[in-house]
């Protein structure tokens, strides 16, 4: 089976490790250059982008990343981990010399950082999910949605050509702080190897994004 490597820097890796190794894969906690070079796919967790991105960069493993998703290695971001996938931020935040936050990029996509307002808006809610239909009830019942629990999360505010918009909420769904105008806002793509969703299936005992995750890395979705 696959080797499933989980970017152990910061946030909630251990929880994705279990939801991989619930899936019957082989995990590795990713540190270091040498453990990334073993990994057939990568999940990168949700915690504070800016963390990861900092801790990416001193522990010399955002180049590698950078290389291994160009040369096409799967990759699934949540949350902080979508904005990591990024190629864009519409307000990345600087660092106390300016510098701004960067991304990992790969997924042609500008994200918004905290889009659905702070923590104590926090919300959950079930979700039509794209790119499921592998887990279709038999008797022709269709795909169950998705239980999906927003914690400070991103919104994609645009997309490029080629990726594909798996999940979507409508303005009634969003906590009211949100709903800035009438649009949907997407919360969960994929381009290519690259899967992002703006919430923590993760965390809900929601297993269907990671088998998806790793049907791309065996190469059957
Ligand atoms: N707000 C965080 C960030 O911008 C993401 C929150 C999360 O991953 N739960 O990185």
């Amino acid at each position: 089976s696959p080797l499933v490597g989980v970017l152990a820097l910061q946030g909630d890796f251990r929880e994705h490790l279990h939801s991989a190794q619930t899936l019957g894969a082989r995990t590795v906690a990713v540190r270091r250059p040498s453990e990334l070079a073993a990994v057939d796919g990568l999940i990168i967790p949700g915690g504070e982008s800016t963390a990861i991105d900092k801790l990416a960069r001193s522990f010399e493993l955002a180049d590698p990343i950078r290389e291994r998703i160009a040369a096409g290695m799967p990759v699934y971001g949540s949350c902080a981990g979508m904005i990591l996938l990024a190629d864009r931020i519409q307000d990345p935040t600087l660092d106390l010399s300016g510098h701004p936050q960067e991304t990992f990029g790969g997924i042609d996509m500008t994200v918004r950082r905290n889009a659905f307002g702070r923590q104590r808006e926090s919300f959950e809610l079930d979700l039509d999910f794209g790119g499921l239909e592998f887990s279709a009830g038999r008797d022709g019942d269709g795909v169950a949605p998705v239980h999906a629990v927003f914690i400070r999360g991103p919104w994609v505010e645009s997309i490029g050509d080629g990726v594909e918009v798996l999940a979507q909420l409508e303005p009634a769904e969003m906590p009211a702080a949100a709903t800035v105008d009438s649009r949907a806002r997407i919360v969960a793509v994929r381009s290519g190897n690259l899967l992002a969703t703006s919430f923590h299936p993760e965390v809900t005992g929601e297993l269907r994004v990671h088998e998806l995750f790793i049907r791309m890395i065996k190469g059957e979705a």
